[in-house]
């Protein structure tokens, strides 16, 4: 097999403090696999040698919710998660992989990689994510949905100021939004905390790090949520993005 994935015990080891199991590495080694037919039908991603999808895809989206290089402890403790705009996985399915005690949310807005990301769920016998069709902008009005989650993550869905407004709705009192960005200004900072204020949240860590393949900027900011979002957030579908808060 030519597109087999690289193991990278040591670089696990020592970027999270953690290494996949056997079945793990098989069921990344899968979810590439079906990435790469998936990708045949539907603009899934660019990312398709196997370097750089362990990279950009699995580490990157593990190193997210390993602050300080450590998973966070509450997954251990079966948190719950939601993952906004998740496209073909990510950061969603290597979480889903990585905890498997923890019921996990896949939500995109667009169905077919909903059907996409439901065909794996299937394959890698993933039994404890589920698939939600919608715009975080529905969703975050939604009594079953609003306020529900321990954990929002998002990758690659818009200005930080816009996913502020797409995941701290959804988060509980005391819960995190995890957004990952790739480079990081002061203004964004500035920006973001004004945002962040208005939804009831506050920046609790700003990370810095280099993917450890091609050194490449990485950043994600940690938002705890501190006290009730207003009920007018989110805005309609549309307005997050046209009048950034
Ligand atoms: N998180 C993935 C995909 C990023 S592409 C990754 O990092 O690889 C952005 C995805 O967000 C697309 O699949 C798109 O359908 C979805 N999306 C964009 N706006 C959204 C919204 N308001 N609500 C839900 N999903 C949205």
């Amino acid at each position: 097999m030519i597109n087999l994935l690289p193991e990278m015990a040591e670089i696990w080891q020592q970027t999270v403090n953690w290494q996949p199991s056997v079945q793990q590495q098989a069921q990344f080694q899968r979810l590439y696999e079906l990435i790469l037919e998936g990708n045949r039908q539907l603009n899934l991603t660019r990312i398709t040698d196997p370097q750089e999808f362990w990279e950009k895809h699995l580490w990157d989206s593990l190193r997210g919710i390993a602050p300080h290089g450590q998973f966070i402890s509450s997954f251990q403790e079966g948190a719950s998660a939601i993952d906004i705009g998740t496209g073909a996985g990510f950061p969603g399915i290597p979480l889903t992989i990585t905890a498997p005690n923890c019921p996990i949310t896949l939500m995109d807005s667009t169905r077919k990689k909903i059907n996409f990301i439901e065909k794996v769920l299937t394959e890698l016998a993933l039994i404890n994510a589920k698939t939600l069709v919608g715009r975080a902008e529905e969703i975050g009005q939604q009594t079953e949905h609003r306020q529900a989650y321990d954990i929002a993550l998002i990758r690659a869905v818009g200005t930080a100021s816009v996913c502020a407004e797409y995941t701290l709705p959804l988060v509980k009192q005391g819960g995190l939004a995890i957004i990952y960005r790739g480079n990081w200004t002061e203004d964004e900072t500035t920006a973001l905390e004004n945002a962040v204020k208005q939804l009831g949240g506050v920046i609790e860590l700003i990370e810095k790090f280099i993917t450890p393949i091609t050194k490449s900027i990485r950043h994600c900011i940690y938002l705890r949520k501190v006290t009730t979002t207003p009920v007018q957030f989110p805005r309609t579908t549309g307005v997050p993005a046209q009048k950034p808060l």
